[in-house]
C-alpha cells in the first residue's frame, strides 16, 4: 500500500505573506527551552486553506498575521506537557493537542510596520487575563482581540476560552495525530 502524502503545508514569509516568529524554536518561550530540533510553520493543508482566507481578511483591516505556533509534533507536545509551569494550558499529550494535528495556530496582528497589536498580554501568557472577553483587559486590547477573533471565525477557526491567540480547525475528530516522520522532506536543509 502506497502511503498518503504528508499533509502539512509549508507556511513561509515568501508564500504566505505572514510574520513568523516562532518561539518554541527558540528559548524564549514559557518552558525556557528549544521545544522544536526544526523551525518550521507547518499546517495541514485544510487549515491552510484557512489562513490564506484569514490572510485576505486581515489585510481588509490594514493588518498582517504575524504566528508563534503551528504543527506541533507529537514529541515537543510531550516535551512542552513535561515543562509545563501550569497545565491547564497545555493539551496531554496522551489525548493529543490540535497543534499535533496540524490543524491549530497561535497568532497575533501587526500593523503596516510590523508591530503587534496590543492584545493585553503577550502570547502564551498563563493567566486570566489571557482569557477571551476579560474585562480586565483594556479596551483598546480588547477590540484588537474581537477583530481577531472576527478574521479567524470569519475564516473557518474556532477560538477555544482561555487563549486569544489559540485559533482551531472545528470537528478535529477528522484529523489524525501526527509525528515528525517524513518531514526531512518538507525542509531538507535541515538534519534529521
Ligand atoms: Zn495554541
Amino acid at each position: 500500500m502506497t502511503p498518503s502524502p504528508h499533509p502539512l503545508v509549508l507556511i513561509s514569509t515568501a508564500t504566505h505573506d505572514v510574520v513568523l516568529d516562532l518561539l518554541y524554536a527558540t528559548p524564549n518561550n514559557v518552558a525556557g527551552q528549544i521545544i522544536y530540533a526544526r523551525p518550521l510553520c507547518l499546517l495541514h493543508r485544510d487549515a491552510e486553506v484557512g489562513l490564506r482566507r484569514a490572510i485576505a481578511l486581515a489585510a481588509e483591516s490594514g493588518c498582517r498575521l504575524k504566528i508563534f505556533d503551528a504543527f506541533r509534533p507529537h514529541e515537543a507536545q510531550v516535551l512542552l506537557w513535561d515543562t509545563a509551569p501550569d497545565r491547564a494550558y497545555v493539551a496531554d499529550p496522551a489525548i493529543g493537542s490540535n497543534h499535533t494535528r496540524g490543524t491549530a495556530l497561535d497568532l497575533t496582528l501587526i500593523d503596516p510596520d510590523g508591530r503587534e497589536l496590543d492584545m493585553g498580554t503577550g502570547f502564551d501568557e498563563m493567566t486570566s487575563l489571557s482569557h477571551h472577553f476579560n474585562p480586565g483587559v483594556s479596551a483598546l486590547a480588547q477590540a484588537n482581540r474581537l477583530l481577531l477573533l472576527g478574521i479567524m471565525e470569519g475564516a473557518g477557526f474556532a477560538h477555544i476560552p482561555h487563549e486569544w491567540w489559540h485559533y482551531a480547525l472545528p470537528q478535529p475528530e477528522h484529523y489524525p495525530l501526527l509525528g515528525s516522520a517524513g518531514l526531512e522532506a518538507l525542509n531538507p536543509m535541515v538534519p534529521g
